[in-house]
């Protein structure tokens, strides 16, 4: 694996790599690093990972790309540092990159039964509203975004679905993020992980949980894990981090983390994730 710093304006397609452009890797409360949201590329193909309240900036900021050249999209839950600038996004997209550029709809791998809760919970408000309300037409998500749908692979012991994206296979899984007493991810509000064609594992935001790294931390060349430098309710400390085994801590690179990065020791790992850094595979 080789880190770079990413060239703007970033490339959307490559050789055929496997490429994670990190355009934030803060937390939700960071005032100096943008949220923790990612570009996964490879081929002629791209997928936007999370789209927080920064992302309209970071975008621009860490990549030199403007939403208008953003096609594809995952979301791993609902928190506002994931999709708080999803609005934004798919606004733009609607009424700008569709008619004045004739750019297609914006398309996002998601099951049926997170999309209800995403445009029911969170962007319904700000979004069903439109041109044609006076005639009583609110839109739906779908005028929004085209669905591409996973397929279940299992849904116990952990929620696991799969999908072959354009050269990309994504394996996703269920985490157990919130609330801080779900003792399991059957338990937990839905909330995803990816596991990248077959060896890149990024545990999307999740409490500390020995089972997921059991599972994926053998099959992993590389880990993207969460982390709080503080104790943390619902992400894992740093110091829960540092107690797993050295071929584990070896291969993980640190993200989702506070401002006061500077302060920390990260020797035990790989490192801490690059805010405006691409991971080469
Ligand atoms: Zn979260």
């Amino acid at each position: 694996m080789r880190i770079a710093k990413i060239r703007k304006p970033l490339k959307l397609q490559n050789k055929g790599d496997l490429e994670i452009a990190f355009i934030g890797c803060g937390t939700a409360f960071g005032k100096e690093l943008y949220n923790n949201n990612f570009i996964i590329i490879k081929g002629e193909t791209h997928l936007l990972v999370d789209f927080g309240m920064t992302g309209p900036r970071a975008l621009c900021m860490s990549t030199g790309l403007s939403v208008s050249d953003i096609g594809n999209l995952f979301i791993t839950h609902s928190h506002a540092d994931h999709i708080g600038g999803l609005e934004y996004l798919a606004l733009q997209n609607r009424y700008y990159s569709q008619t004045v550029l004739n750019k297609p709809k914006l398309r996002m791998i998601i099951t049926k039964e997170y999309q209800k809760i995403l445009w029911e919970r969170s962007l319904r408000g700000g979004m069903e509203w439109n041109e044609s309300s006076a005639q009583g037409v609110q839109l739906k998500f779908e005028d929004y975004f085209e669905a591409v749908r996973p397929t279940l692979i299992s849904k116990s012991p952990r929620l696991t679905l799969e999908i072959d994206f354009e050269g990309l296979h994504l394996e996703i899984f269920g985490t157990n993020h919130i609330p801080d007493n779900a003792k399991n991810q059957n338990e937990a509000f839905l909330t995803y992980g990816l596991f990248i064609d077959n060896k890149v594992l990024i545990t999307g935001d999740t409490k500390f949980d020995i089972d997921l790294l059991n599972y994926y931390g053998p099959k992993s060349e590389v880990i993207f894990h969460d982390t709080s430098f503080e104790n943390n309710p619902v992400h894992p400390s740093i110091n829960d981090l540092k107690k797993l085994p050295k071929q584990l801590k070896k291969k993980m690179y640190l993200m989702h983390y506070g401002d006061n990065w500077k302060e920390q020791k990260v020797d035990d790992f790989a490192g801490l994730v690059k805010q405006g850094y691409r991971y080469i595979f």
